[in-house]
């Protein structure tokens, strides 16, 4: 078997000697000392070519030196046990906060000058900018004083942050004890969660039973900070002068909440395809009914296929060469010019990730190959937010090349897409069908449904404090087991200890960044949209795939859709991505 590649870094510096790494992260900081003498105070009277040359400057800041910032980080994510990428993440850390102190004054003073003349933005010169100036003006009116943002920055500090601190090293400093193959063995968090994709059933759920029944243990723990974060949340919302709690997030994400009213409302009235989807799998896997320990589990005792790293490269290439031959030019680039890290290491950061290289027009890519078929899927995925970044970085400057999280999904799972389909037409037998098929709908019923309960789960918590109702362990837990009902109906066997499931996800302890989880709904059932309708329109959509992926942030996504000629405001467009599901649950059901 091929082994997995290691990557290159070193196209991304000049040097990649110590020295001369810190030595350019000094130049860093000087520079951003001199922009901010240059333009601290001034900003805020520019007329439209000041600007434009403000905006110019900042962007040649950024590209003088991500290079650089990315060399130190991403060495460390690959092996943060070496002492050289010990010192140089300690460096860029280092230099990243003096930077963003330096230039702390900018965001503010952009505000300034965008409240007192916002007819700036129709400057004919400064049309390039023209969103990413509409997307501050959106949060201006929600801003407080200076005096005030940066008194709610230091008491959050130690404040309401603490309870996301707490929850996380709670999760990482928990041991448990678990039966495996008659010895007992004790485990970390990481460890035994793993073991819910173990073969083993019994493992599986006794692997859910005893974490969730820890969890639960400290449920007082858990409701006490979910309903301060809330709380503190509504509170802040009151001060900003939010409609909903929602408006922070759907700014953040460039979207509008008619948008995501139609697409929760469509996965409401969706549910009994997932649920179809976990009739069958259930038949698939011999079973009267999945328990919760079964819902993302492989579904064959039989020894899966293992794919080397020159299989995967082959069927990757060739999937995405077959929706467009740049396409696969650029694919085979990132393999042939070593830009992905897939070897297993220890040290080695886990999880995968694509780390876009503006500079360079390309991206580098890190996860962990074992030749699992999951793995060729993550490899795929990686590698499309590697063309959305080749794209984007050859359309787009830096400030419109910062994508949110509703689009950002884009080009990576329309990825995944086109590898199911190639790996459907090479598959042989039956259970080769199944296995592709049940991985792609697995992911599916998460990303879109299972996480849709999330942000019913969260709504209904803001309802409840608005009530004046107290938000103790237990009422907690009847708030999410609703939610979830709701997506799962009576297809599912629970476990009690489930109840507590909402504990453990670390996102609803975040502070100032609520809401989530609906980007994931939205990317997924918005890429199930577009390629059924490239299904449908063949290679007449290729063409407007790229335009999109090549828009950056340049335009919001409703506005990007209207242009390939959809609207996402409404519900019909969301079904299609309903559609293309149900076509997948019907290829499962017909083999
Ligand atoms: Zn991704």
């Amino acid at each position: 078997m091929s082994k997995a590649d290691k990557w290159d870094l070193s196209p991304l510096v000049n040097d990649t000697n110590t020295t001369w790494i810190l030595k350019k992260f000094d130049e860093m900081i000087k520079i951003s000392e001199s922009i901010s003498k240059k333009y601290k105070g001034k900003i805020k009277d520019f007329n439209g070519d000041e600007l434009l040359e403000f905006l110019k400057e900042q962007e040649k800041f950024t590209l003088n030196y991500e290079g650089t910032v990315n060399y130190c980080q991403l060495l460390y994510s690959a092996n943060s046990q070496d002492h050289i990428a010990k010192q140089l993440n300690e460096g860029v850390r280092n230099a990243l906060t003096k930077v963003s102190q330096e230039l702390a004054f900018t965001e503010i003073e952009l505000g300034e000058l965008l409240k007192n003349k916002p007819e700036i933005i129709n400057y004919l010169k400064l049309e390039e900018y023209k969103h990413y100036l509409e997307r501050i003006i959106r949060k201006i009116p929600y801003q407080l004083t200076e005096k005030e943002e940066k008194v709610i920055i230091s008491k959050d500090r130690n404040g309401i942050n603490a309870w996301s601190q707490l929850q996380g090293d709670w999760l990482t400093t928990r041991i448990f004890k678990i039966m495996i193959d008659g010895i007992e063995k004790t485990l970390n968090y990481g460890e035994v969660i793993s073991l819910y994709q173990n073969k083993n059933r019994d493992l599986r759920k006794e692997a859910n039973r005893i974490v969730y029944e820890k969890l639960g243990e400290d449920e007082i723990l858990w409701s006490t900070a979910i309903r301060s974060v809330c709380s503190d949340h509504l509170t802040i919302c009151e001060l900003r002068r939010y409609k909903s709690p929602m408006t922070q997030s759907l700014i953040a994400n460039d979207v509008d909440e008619a948008t995501i009213n139609s697409l929760m409302k469509i996965i409401e009235d969706s549910v009994k395809v997932y649920q179809r989807y976990l009739i069958l799998k259930a038949r698939i896997m011999g079973l009267p009914k999945l328990g919760n320990w079964d819902i993302v589990a492989p579904i064959l005792n039989t020894i899966e296929k293992d794919y080397s790293w020159d299989e995967s490269q082959r069927i990757i290439v060739e999937a995405y060469r077959n929706f467009d031959s740049e396409w696969g030019i650029w694919i085979n680039e990132m393999y042939s010019q070593k830009h992905i890290d897939g070897e297993p290491r220890v040290g080695k950061q886990s999880g995968a990730f694509c780390s876009t290289w503006l500079s360079g027009k390309s991206a580098f890519i890190l996860q962990t190959f074992n030749g699992k078929i999951g793995d060729v899927y993550t490899q795929a995925h990686e590698l499309g937010h590697a063309v959305h970044a080749y794209l984007g970085t050859r359309n787009q400057t830096p400030l419109n090349y910062e994508i949110g999280s509703c689009i950002a999904e884009c080009g990576s799972v329309f990825g995944e897409l086109l590898l199911t389909d190639k790996l459907l037409s090479k598959a042989k037998t039956k259970e080769e069908k199944q296995i592709v098929l049940t991985t792609v709908l697995d992911e599916f019923g998460m990303a879109a449904f299972q996480v849709s309960a999330r942000v019913w789960f969260e709504q209904s918590m803001y309802d409840l404090i608005k009530e004046g109702k107290f938000l103790d362990g237990s009422t907690v837990a009847k708030l999410w087991t609703h939610a979830r009902d709701k997506i799962y109906g009576d297809v599912i066997e629970w476990l009690p200890e489930m109840q507590w499931e909402w504990t453990m996800k670390p996102h609803y302890y975040i502070p100032n960044y609520r809401f989530y989880n609906y980007p994931y709904v939205f990317a997924q059932l918005f890429v199930f949209s577009l390629y059924r309708l490239y299904k449908e329109q063949g290679i007449k959509f290729v063409p407007k795939m790229k335009k999109l992926l090549a828009a950056g942030s340049s335009k919001s996504p409703a506005v990007l859709a209207k242009e390939i000629g959809l609207d996402i405001t409404t519900e019909e467009f969301w079904k299609k991505g309903i559609l293309q599901a149900e076509e997948f649950v019907n290829q499962l059901e017909n083999l």
